[in-house]
């Protein structure tokens, strides 16, 4: 279709900006979803005013006279009234005023999501949701992110915070969660990647990580695969909850390691969360992998941006 579309400037694309906390990944998208152009930079680690800076690199590098807004998914919960990244977990940003600073410093609409909320609406607008009203999507990287499609909206809480179902207590006084959060037992300290991987290393040395752990699961290591499954059943434990709660048609589980991981992931969780869900929720539910991959976060983002132009 692209190809036959008589080309013309206009501000018809958005730029979604997914800040995760060992990359930011960055791109320029069209109304139906579709990537024009996207880029990747590594996520400060120092300072606050640091990480505000790389975000803005991101949009300068990209921004064309077909970009009409911007949108964010940050790792935070979200203030929506005053445009505020309230407070990441794993990385140092804290009550930033990024709606403002972006919009001041590139002058069109600014957007801002929790960023697995951001993901959700990737995969459920371009992705392997398309189509489905209700769905749940859960990401699995650094931390864990969830975020709810309901009746066909983006559920976002009372002042459009997103949901934290990666925080959620999956084990009573269970591990001590990541980062600057005080909870225990939350489904992040079990099935995120920083989870796997502090697994890996307790079977397979210091030098092992998530990535390795799937990998040795993939050249049928008997250990890898039994960790992975491990994982697994403690992600179904979370999913049978959320079925319950949600009454979802469809999970999604995306995220740098959910999506490498998921066919290990994918039968014990399974079998677990329809232990825990109850009927009719448990008859209609399936689970699939994200479509997008990792770039679900800055398409969602960008239609994050679409939703600010349209409301602006
Ligand atoms: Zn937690």
């Amino acid at each position: 279709m692209r190809g036959i579309t008589v080309p013309t400037v206009q501000a018809g694309h958005a730029i979604g900006v997914d800040l995760g906390g060992t990359k930011i990944l960055a791109g320029i998208v069209a109304r139906d979803g579709s990537v024009v152009r996207r880029t990747e930079r590594a996520t400060p680690q120092d300072s606050q005013e640091h990480v505000l800076a790389e975000l803005e690199a991101s949009v300068a590098e990209l921004l064309d006279e077909s970009v009409a807004a911007v949108g964010f998914g940050a790792p935070s919960p979200i203030d929506q009234e005053n445009g505020i990244v309230v407070r990441c977990v794993n990385l140092p940003l804290e009550n930033a005023p990024l709606r403002d600073r972006m919009r001041e410093r590139f002058g069109i609409p600014v957007g801002l999501d929790n960023d697995a909320n951001a993901a959700a609406i990737g995969e459920w607008r371009a992705g392997a949701g398309r189509g489905e009203d209700d769905l749940v999507m859960l990401t699995l990287g650094t931390g864990v992110g969830g975020g709810v499609i309901s009746g066909g909206r983006p559920f976002r809480g009372r002042n459009g915070e997103g949901v934290e179902l990666g925080h959620i207590v999956i084990v009573h006084e269970g591990r001590p969660c990541q980062g600057g959060c005080t909870g225990r037992g939350h489904l992040e300290a079990y099935v995120s990647g920083s989870a796997a991987t502090a697994a890996a290393r307790e079977t397979f040395g210091p030098s092992a990580d998530a990535h390795r752990l799937v990998r040795l699961a993939n050249e049928g290591d008997a250990e890898a695969k039994k960790l992975l499954e491990e994982v697994g059943g403690y992600l179904g434990s979370a999913i049978g909850s959320f079925v319950n709660v949600f009454a979802p048609q469809l999970v999604v589980l995306g995220g740098g390691f959910g999506v490498a991981a998921f066919d290990y992931l994918r039968k014990p969780a399974e079998e677990v969360a329809l232990r825990e869900a109850l009927e009719p929720m448990r008859s209609s539910v399936r689970l699939s992998k994200a479509e997008l991959g990792t770039a679900a976060g800055f398409i969602g983002a960008a239609f994050v941006a679409f939703e600010a132009l349209d409301n602006s």
